[in-house]
């Protein structure tokens, strides 16, 4: 087998092991290992028959200067600001998202009944909050929670919401205070700013070689290209030997770390294939999601906004996202596009591509976004298994738990999945930047 030592070695060639590996100290000797054709993990574009789309849709929203600072130099002038606007659609009417700013687009009596419920929670003494379906109610009451958060979420998750921990995965539901719950009840014109308004995306040239969110992957992995190892799957990370073993169509090959070994693989994925084993097997579930890239000639669907929520549970998707809205160079002339997100339990059997291919179509066409059925030129299918990790009541807390065991073996752990957390790409960054700091300035 053939054998190569390393300061570092880096497992998975995302977002988080890139931008790990370009701010290590440029005397240390890296590699960065990834089982796929092309770096980026969840951050890549495709490219089909002159249509563009993101694996999986990215905004990017900043909370850290120093974070924004560096990628917006990154991008340049390609990069623009962009507000994600959205319609939330359930059984009971259409609103803004989100949906708890936005009451005023329901019918009246609807939306008093849900704001009335709101303000009582507001005044009641908190109890304590067993799971997530009993964190929704006394947060937003039993009428939001009927008309939206109940179906949305079942819909998502797959599982009773009762068996899901209370805060650690809800990265996106945020409680408003009184005063902006009720102007959300005003007319249209007057909404209150929405969710993560301060996103950006890249938006280059009519005619650039390459669009979507992976420019921002290709920009970034530049410097460190050489060091990425494409096509190169890790079966084994063995913690007594220091070394880690990879997988490719020319055999296997072994990694040597001198320093320290930095994992962004999906937890459950190490715990696999450590060896020994760190602690007893930890079972952590998580939902995929697939995407429904869905290329279309004729009438354009005419909407202003970046992606709609449905939560009926007869529509197979849970969000449709209209590319042309991002990027109107993501389609060649006069024809269109739409991605869908489904979501599912990655333990369940494996959807079946034809049936929901066929179920998307049938929604399109009720929902009339679609006008006709000749109007779908070709679905192509992304499929992420690890998208949402899922966190039970005592995840969080096993995790932390064997995180620490792994740094005792000098192997750290990074990233959405390595880390097993809520992170952004912002996030992520920010992650990696705190990481490369830390062992920049570590004593080996
Ligand atoms: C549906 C969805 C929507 C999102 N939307 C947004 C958004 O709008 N804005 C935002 O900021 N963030 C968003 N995120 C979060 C964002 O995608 C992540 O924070 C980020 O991409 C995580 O990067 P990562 O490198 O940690 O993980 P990954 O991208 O998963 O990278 C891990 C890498 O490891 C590789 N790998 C796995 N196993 C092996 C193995 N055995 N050997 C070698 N390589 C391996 C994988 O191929 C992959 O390249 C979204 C996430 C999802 C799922």
């Amino acid at each position: 087998m053939k054998q190569q030592q390393y300061d570092y070695v880096i497992l998975g060639a995302g977002l988080s092991g890139i931008s790990l590996a370009t701010q290590l100290n440029k005397t240390d000797n890296i590699v960065v290992l990834e089982k796929s054709k092309t770096p980026g993990g969840l951050v890549k574009s495709i490219h089909i028959d002159d249509f563009w789309f993101d694996a999986v849709l990215h905004l990017l929203h900043f909370h850290n200067p120093e974070v924004e600072k560096s990628l917006k130099k990154l991008l340049g002038k390609t990069f623009k600001p962009i507000a994600p606007k959205a319609d939330v659609r359930t059984a009971f009417g259409t609103t803004k998202f989100p949906f708890q700013l936005n009451l005023g687009g329901l019918h009246k009596e609807l939306a008093i009944e849900c704001i009335a419920q709101y303000i009582e929670k507001a005044y009641t003494q908190p109890p304590k909050v067993n799971n997530f379906e009993e964190w929704l109610l006394h947060s937003f009451g039993e009428k939001m929670c009927e008309v939206f958060f109940f179906p949305y979420n079942n819909k998502m998750w797959k599982r009773p919401l009762a068996s899901l921990g209370t805060r650690d995965f809800i990265w996106n539901i945020q409680n408003y205070n009184i005063p902006k719950v009720l102007s959300g009840l005003l007319p249209n014109e007057a909404k209150v700013e929405s969710y993560n308004s301060n996103s950006w995306y890249p938006i280059p040239k009519k005619g650039s070689k390459k669009r979507c969110m992976g420019l921002l992957i290709d920009k970034l992995a530049k410097p460190v290209k050489h060091q990425i190892k494409l096509q190169e799957e890790v079966v084994e990370v063995d913690t007594k030997l220091r070394q880690v073993i990879t997988q490719s169509s020319a055999g296997r090959s072994v990694y040597k770390y001198k320093k320290a070994c930095i994992s962004t693989i999906p937890l459950p994925i190490l715990q696999n294939i450590s060896l020994p084993k760190i602690s007893n097997k930890i079972q952590l579930k998580t939902n995929g999601v697939l995407y429904a890239m869905i290329m279309l000639k004729g009438q354009k669907y005419d909407t202003a906004n970046l992606w709609d929520y449905f939560s009926d549970e007869n529509i197979v998707f849970s969000r449709i996202i209209y590319m042309q809205n991002f990027d109107p160079h993501t389609a060649p002339e006069n024809k269109w596009s739409i991605m869908a997100e489904i979501t599912y339990k990655s333990e369940a059997k494996k959807l079946n591509y034809k049936k929901v291919g066929q179920k998307i179509k049938e929604n399109l066409l009720d929902l009339k976004i679609v006008n006709k059925k000749k109007d779908f030129i070709k679905i192509h299918f992304e499929d992420h298994e690890y998208a949402y990790a899922v966190f039970e009541k005592n995840t969080s807390k096993t995790v932390r738990q064997l995180s620490k065991k792994y740094l005792k073996k000098d192997v750290h752990l990074l990233g959405r999945y390595g880390k097993w957390q809520y992170l952004s790409m912002a996030q992520v960054y920010e992650e990696a930047m705190k990481k490369a700091e830390e062992l920049n300035n570590t004593k080996f």
